[in-house]
């Protein structure tokens, strides 16, 4: 009996020792995944910066490099985009661009945490706050974050607000309502108009090209910049058609003018011909660079319209026909077109230099298609493109007479004579002979340098 009882009760206490592990397993188990699900986001991070430099001082692209940079030690990070907007914005510093990133995991592949969420946000207004020209009167920084589950619910909204933000002139009021409404979260400084740009960036969506931004060393900031011309001629010729924009003439255009952190920018449709392009350039010391995903180059900035449904501060392709023959005024030239709902201007400036000479050719009755912007004052198109479908027939009267002799004018409207053999000819009845026009029917674009970041080279 003393036996049994020694028996039963190590049965009984190593079932009961069996039931509490399970009931631990059981619980640690549950506890595990109840403090991922508290911890653990699993999301994807958009993160958009916009308006942070001057003229004078830094880019809003370099505040992306520097970030990609940092962030990529810790986590896997898509592709940046710097994306255009409304070229017609006026408080602009250069091309109206923002800058977006995307956070997707950390680089083993798990997901963020809330503390991974709180570390980035920290490090971006750090970077922010640190290389925003906070002095310039035009520079109001903005910073907008939003969730994956935030982007992927308002797509619909988002497609909406990036074409807003390339045709329209935006309110901060109207961003900031459109964020309240998906969730998004955003930091303002000063005026905060960077977060209209910001959520811009995040928003935007295919058809997209590519730009290689090379960086200058800090000590270069504000000097000349030391680029050999020839060699990026000779870049463009191997590169060419993965790479546009580079060169006007034997110029090289790949450098910005003012004093930012950029050496130069190379465009094009290939990222592999953007790094073998780099090497091909001839220049001073590359401190960094960085490949980003860009809509320029792809006129998203343009819209079909009907001539009375122009409006001021947009793009447009429109269809029509030559109405008044060209006015060179200064160094401007001027002309007007028309279709079956109205009339507009059109403008060549001085910076289109040749191209004025096409348009200068051209004369009432040609059929044409005017890519451009719309100014307000004077509402006129500023043209970036012209596709001259039609040329109008164009003759002179025969005032040749078949004995040799020259017909002369009777007066307005009342014939001809010939001042030799005397003949009369009806005003109606004279041979006209079709002139050769001094341009040909096809597409014509402004000048590599006149060009919109925008424009879709031909
Ligand atoms: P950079 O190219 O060096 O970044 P920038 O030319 O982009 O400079 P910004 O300093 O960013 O010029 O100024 C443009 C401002 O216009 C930004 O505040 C941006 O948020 C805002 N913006 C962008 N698109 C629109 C729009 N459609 N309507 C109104 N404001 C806009």
């Amino acid at each position: 009996n003393y036996l049994l009882y020694h028996i039963h009760c190590i049965i009984h206490y190593s079932l009961l020792y069996c039931y509490f592990v399970i009931l631990l397993f059981i619980i640690s188990y549950s506890l595990y995944y109840f403090v991922l699900f508290i911890l653990y986001i699993g999301e994807i991070m958009f993160i958009g910066i916009d308006d942070t430099d001057s003229r004078d001082k830094y880019c809003t692209t370099y505040i992306g490099t520097l970030l990609m940079e940092e962030l990529e030690k810790k986590y896997k990070m898509d592709i940046p985009k710097l994306i255009r907007m409304n070229p017609m914005v006026k408080y602009k510093t250069r091309g109206n661009g923002g800058v977006s990133l995307m956070v997707l995991s950390k680089n083993d592949g798990a997901p963020l945490s809330y503390g991974d969420i709180k570390y980035i946000k920290e490090i971006v207004i750090k970077m922010v706050e640190k290389y925003s020209d906070f002095k310039c009167e035009n520079t109001n920084p903005g910073i907008v974050f939003l969730s994956e589950e935030n982007y992927n619910k308002n797509k619909e909204i988002l497609d909406n607000y990036y074409k807003k933000v390339l045709n329209d002139i935006v309110d901060i009021n109207y961003t900031k309502e459109i964020l309240d409404n998906i969730g998004g979260e955003y930091i303002i400084y000063k005026k905060g108009l960077g977060i209209i740009g910001a959520l811009g960036s995040i928003a935007s969506n295919p058809p997209f090209t590519y730009e290689l931004l090379a960086y200058r060393k800090k000590e270069k900031w504000g000097t000349k910049r030391t680029i050999d011309s020839n060699s990026v001629v000779e870049m463009d010729k191997k590169t060419i058609p993965y790479t546009y924009n580079n060169v006007d003439g034997n110029k090289q255009i790949i450098a910005p003018n003012t004093k930012c952190p950029v050496l130069y920018g190379i465009r094009g449709t290939k990222k592999e011909t953007l790094l073998e392009a780099m090497n091909e350039v001839n220049s001073e010391e590359i401190d960094k660079y960085r490949i980003y995903l860009t809509n320029q180059g792809t006129d998203v900035h343009l819209r079909n319209f009907k001539i009375k449904d122009i409006y001021a501060n947009t793009g447009v392709i429109v269809y029509g026909e030559v109405s008044s023959n060209p006015k060179n005024i200064k160094n401007i030239v001027l002309f007007e077109i028309k279709d079956n709902t109205g009339k507009i201007k059109c403008i060549a400036y001085e910076p289109t230099k040749s191209f004025r000479n096409i348009i200068r050719a051209l004369k009432i009755g040609d059929l044409v298609a005017i890519y451009g912007t719309v100014r307000d004052s004077p509402f006129e198109i500023n043209i970036e493109k012209i596709k001259i479908i039609k040329l109008a027939k164009q003759y002179i009267k025969d005032k040749k007479c078949e004995c040799g002799g020259t017909l002369k004018s009777k007066g307005k409207g009342s014939g001809y004579k010939c001042n030799k053999c005397k003949k009369t000819i009806p005003y109606n009845d004279i041979k006209l002979i079709e002139i050769k026009r001094d341009i040909i029917e096809g597409f014509y674009e402004v000048p590599v340098s006149a060009r919109r970041h925008l424009s879709k080279p031909l």
